[in-house]
């Protein structure tokens, strides 16, 4: 679906289309296809996106249409308010705006703000007043007291990257910035992950949104490198402990399939004199939170984490995400990647691949439009050739020489179908 066909209106679509067509956005992203026309119409949108589905012009577009619709007389109020965690992502964001709006027949004055520069010149900039408020919650709160805006006059508020929001303590300075809001508003929410207390933030402030649910495409995940290398599974521990060792990396996240898993890992690792813990839901709540404490304090360097527990690890900068055992499908392959190489850092994805989870894998590059090389790590060569468990493409590696029933192999075929599905 072209750009044409979203909704926006005749008045404003000939300046978007020129400053789209700058900026090489030819056709709308599978996020812009589907929020643009529900949010023109005014609705809330709860989306899973992650950096790089082009979620910031999915946002964009349609608020410019809005502010232009409705323009000002008199001083500019703030009509628009995005709230970021940090001040790349400001930057990013309001850089956006500016470009995409640059031809519109009405200027919108987009405003940019974040800490840990000098706040006088931003106060300046808001004498005038602003249409668009990109800001991180910190900041903003420093200009309303003083006095420099009010939120009065807000019409849209859009969270972006809402759980890293959370992750960087934000969620106290967010109550305020929330209680000072216009009840009466449309809301636009979007987090890469939805750990409870994300679900619990979208519950309270969204009424009947749309969902939208994105894996993020091939240019995706611009700053992480993603490899993948060929391990016999009985190796993986030692090509672990060979990595982390000889590649020195500062805070690694593995995932494993089990909670048994967790515990074998990372008692391995430790016993190899590496700061090492396991991290899953049978973990009393003090452990957890002691284990991440540490994580954060750098006195662990490796969290073994399943899946489940890994949604409450509250980190965002990982050096490395390793995948040990392989994601069930693509959009977990997206979430576990997604906590490296966050706003602007670069960050390393690594999977482990045997020829029995081979298989596997294609499918997960199939759906992510991927194609990522293979390595062989000198010492650690693959020496499989055959899939030594087809029935499950997910197992630590099965049993050597066993041959697959009739009912494995009915059963790693529903693991694939079921993988290709979602
Ligand atoms: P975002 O997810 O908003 O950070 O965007 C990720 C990257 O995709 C940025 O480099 C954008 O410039 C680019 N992008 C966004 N929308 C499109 C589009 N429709 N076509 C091509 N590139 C796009």
């Amino acid at each position: 679906m072209p750009f044409t066909s979203l909704g926006f209106s005749p008045a404003i679509l000939p300046a978007l289309l020129r400053s789209l067509a700058e900026k090489d956005y030819l056709r709308p992203t599978a996020i812009q296809t589907a929020a643009i026309p529900a949010i023109l119409q005014g609705r809330d949108v709860l989306a899973s996106a992650q950096t790089g589905s082009g979620k910031t012009a999915a946002f964009a577009l349609p608020l410019l249409q809005q502010l232009s619709e409705a323009p000002v007389s008199g001083t500019r109020r703030v009509r628009a308010l995005i709230l970021v965690p940090t001040r790349e992502l400001a930057a990013q964001v309001g850089e956006v705006m500016v470009t995409l709006g640059k031809y519109l027949p009405q200027r919108i004055k987009v405003a940019v703000v974040f800490g840990g520069v000098s706040i006088n010149p931003q106060m300046m900039n808001l004498r005038s007043g602003a249409d668009i408020m990109v800001a991180t919650p910190g900041r903003l709160l420093d200009l309303i007291d003083h006095n420099a805006l009010n939120l009065g006059s807000v019409n849209t508020l859009v969270l972006d990257e809402a759980d890293r929001l959370l992750d960087l303590g934000f969620g106290e300075e967010l109550g305020r910035i929330l209680g000072m809001l216009p009840v009466q508003r449309q809301t636009l929410f979007f987090s890469a992950t939805f750990p409870p207390a994300i679900e619990a933030l979208a519950q309270s402030l969204l009424s009947a949104p749309l969902r939208i649910e994105v894996a993020a495409t091939p240019q995706a995940a611009p700053d992480i490198v993603q490899r993948a290398i060929e391990v016999d599974p009985p190796r993986r521990t030692q090509l672990l402990r060979h990595l982390v060792q000889t590649e020195k990396w500062e805070r690694v996240l593995v995932f494993v399939a089990t909670k048994h898993a967790a515990e074998i890992v990372a008692d391995k690792l430790r016993k190899a004199d590496i700061e090492a813990e396991p991290f899953h839901g049978e973990l009393s709540q003090g452990k957890r939170t002691q284990v991440l404490q540490d994580f954060k304090a750098k006195a662990v360097q490796v969290v073994v984490a399943t899946d489940v527990a890994a949604r409450g690890i509250d980190i965002a900068q990982m050096s490395v995400v390793v995948n040990y055992d392989l994601p069930r499908s693509a959009v977990d392959y997206t979430h576990r990647i997604g906590r490296t190489g966050r706003a602007g850092e670069s960050g390393m994805a690594i999977s482990f691949v045997s020829a029995s989870t081979e298989a596997h894998f294609r499918l997960i590059e199939k759906r992510q439009g991927l194609s990522v090389a293979r390595e062989q790590i000198a010492g650690f060569e693959a020496l499989e050739t055959q899939p030594v468990n087809a029935a499950d493409p997910l197992s630590n590696g099965g049993i050597k020489g066993k041959r697959p029933s009739k009912k494995d192999k009915l059963r790693a075929a529903a693991a694939a179908a079921a993988a290709e599905r979602e």
